[in-house]
């Protein structure tokens, strides 16, 4: 399979650098690994960042996308996350806009819910109180009807509203990923980080092996595996941090929680903004809301008994639970289960609680901190959330100090992200009949997803390929600009994380599955038996981990289980 993108370095030119010394290894490579990599590769350090299959193929890819101050914090008197999940946030809203966009959030009330109105509208003023920006409201339930069509009349007395923000999480990682090697770093997909050695008490190497070479192929070539010449190693790797600690006899302390999501085409219920309810079994709240012109129902939490490296997936009666909350909020939509196109599902890196009395907690209530440990020079960061990637980032830095002499603090205090050209500026660098096509809207997605190369994307537009893939807010030019620069080695890391176009669309992208083969045979130089088998490992993908749990092979799978 060719390995080599047309743009840039190639994954051969990034192998070969193994060989040399790193001041700094980050194992794992969802966002908080390409957090620590970006801040680390600012400060000057050389720093490799490994990840065993993709890009945030972990959790980054799977979260609900909220950049979130977290407003269920207050209720758990954590107001101090509170304040660091808006101030995250808010920085990110000024810092990447056309990646991070504001998302209003509204909180139905109901007869017979005075008391719990009134929590609501005391919670959401303390929110913007310490978030210092006034965005509360009140809609009347004829307001509602144009926000939230369909939405439950029945005792409707109107409902609470505030913003928030969402984004595209694996676009955020990779982001962060691209930052990271503009400044120097190494940045390696399907590369598995296997143990560290010690000279004495220090780290002298980490051991790296391709996962992309057959261990059985007796052609592999000798560097499959290679102890890499380094002095800390950090381990980024969120669900799995327990592998890695393990080797040095640590205790496990991840309780793995799944949360599982639906896909709506946004026709159904055409929300323009988060709508939550509290389930009619439980109470817990389950939100629908818009993402890339879809409508997603998530999510639920609970514990995820399955192997850490088989894609997680949406079990039968998880989703039988989220469409009972949108049947229940917006019943004059009558969604069935046929109107479901696909689901994700992602593994929460919860640190464990003690169990009380013999019992775990229930999972909901699991604390959302995360962790920042020491085992002499194998540094652990882990739990926390996505809105505050770059908080934990600064703390495990800091943990990793005494082994980093040649950190520059010249860095420190600088932006997340680094400012990309505004849509107007890119504008006026399109000639005229390339401007035409595209909207504001659509400038300010290219360079808020693609950053310094928003004007490279657009010029690597063939015909017809400024047009959006039909029911997303996708260009086609962004799927051949991600072929051919963004690392991509398998169908589904471009279907899945460098466009979402494999959860937004029904049937595992079937009906535009030519023009992807063109795509991908022209710029990544698949043969025809290379798209064969990659076709054919990414319908299997689709149809285990992300096609509607009601339907075709996972439902079989879920009745014979
Ligand atoms: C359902 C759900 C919804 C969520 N929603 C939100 C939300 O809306 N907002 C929010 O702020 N947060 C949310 N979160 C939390 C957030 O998604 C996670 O906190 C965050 O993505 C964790 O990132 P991470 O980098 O620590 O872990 P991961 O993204 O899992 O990255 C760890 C990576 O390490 C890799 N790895 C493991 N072992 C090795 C090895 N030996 N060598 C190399 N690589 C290895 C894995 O493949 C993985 O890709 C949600 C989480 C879930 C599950």
């Amino acid at each position: 399979m060719p390995i080599t993108s047309k743009d840039g370095r190639s994954r051969s030119d990034r192998l070969a650098k193994l060989d040399e010394f790193f001041d700094l290894v980050i194992v794992g490579g969802g966002v908080t690994g390409a957090g620590i990599f970006s801040e680390a590769c600012k400060r000057g350090l050389k720093t490799l960042l490994i990840e065993q299959k993709d890009f945030s193929w972990g959790t980054s890819s799977r979260s609900s996308k909220m950049v979130h101050g977290g407003i269920r914090y207050l209720k758990e008197a954590k107001p101090g996350l509170t304040r660091d999940s808006v101030v995250q946030r808010d920085r990110l809203l000024k810092e990447a806009p056309g990646l991070v966009h504001r998302l209003g959030f509204i909180l139905p009330s109901y007869n017979g819910q005075v008391f719990n109105r009134w929590m609501i509208r005391s919670g959401i003023l303390t929110y913007d109180l310490i978030a210092l920006r006034f965005t509360g409201r009140y809609f009347t339930p004829e307001q509602l009807q144009s926000l939230a069509p369909g939405i439950r009349q029945k005792g409707l007395h109107g409902a609470s509203g505030f913003f928030d923000a969402s984004t595209d999480d694996a676009r955020m990682v990779l982001r962060l990923i691209q930052q990271g090697e503009a400044y120097g770093g190494i940045a390696l997909n399907y590369c598995k980080g296997k143990k560290i050695i010690r000279d004495g008490e220090k780290i002298s190497h980490f051991v790296v092996e391709d996962q992309l070479v057959d261990p059985l192929d007796s052609q592999k070539p000798e560097n499959f595996t290679t102890p890499v010449q380094t002095r800390c190693v950090i381990n980024a790797t969120g669900a799995w941090v327990d592998n890695l600690r393990g080797q040095s006899g640590k205790k496990p302390i991840i309780r793995p929680l799944r949360g599982s999501h639906l896909v709506l085409p946004n026709w159904r219920i055409p929300v323009s903004q988060a709508v939550s309810t509290n389930h009619p079994q439980d109470g817990r709240p389950v939100y629908l809301y818009p993402w890339e012109g879809a409508t997603i129902i998530g999510t639920t939490d609970l514990d995820h008994r399955a192997d850490l490296d088989l894609e997680p997936r949406i079990s039968l009666g998880e989703a039988t639970y989220l469409l009972e909350a949108a049947q229940h909020l917006f019943p004059a939509a009558k969604i069935t289960s046929n109107d479901i196109i696909a689901s994700w599902s992602g593994v929460r890196p919860v640190i464990g609680s003690k169990p009380s009395k013999g019992k775990k907690i229930d999972p909901s209530k699991e604390s959302r901190e995360s962790l920042i440990c020491d085992d002499q020079g194998l540094i652990t960061v882990t739990g926390g959330k996505l809105t505050t990637f770059h908080l934990s980032a600064l703390e495990g830095l800091e943990k990793a100090k005494p082994y980093l002499p040649g950190a520059s603090e010249k860095a420190a205090g600088g932006p997340i992200i680094d400012p990309a050209l505004a849509p107007e500026k890119l504008r006026t660098q399109l000639k005229p009949e390339v401007s035409e096509q595209l909207t504001t809207d659509q400038l300010s997605r290219i360079c808020g997803r693609f950053g310094d190369q928003a004007a490279k994307v657009i010029a690597a537009a063939d015909h017809g390929e400024l047009d959006l893939i039909p029911a997303t807010h996708t260009l086609w030019v962004e799927l051949r600009w991600a072929a051919r620069a963004e690392q991509v080695e398998q169908l589904e890391d471009l279907l899945l994380r460098r466009t979402r176009i494999g959860i937004l669309l029904e049937n595992a992208c079937q009906e535009h599955i030519q023009k992807i083969r063109q795509i991908c045979q022209s710029e990544l130089g698949w043969d025809d038996l290379t798209w064969q088998i990659q076709a054919a490992k990414w319908r299997e993908v689709w149809q285990q981990a992300y096609s509607s749990p009601f339907s075709g092979t996972m439902a079989q799978q879920q009745a014979t289980a």
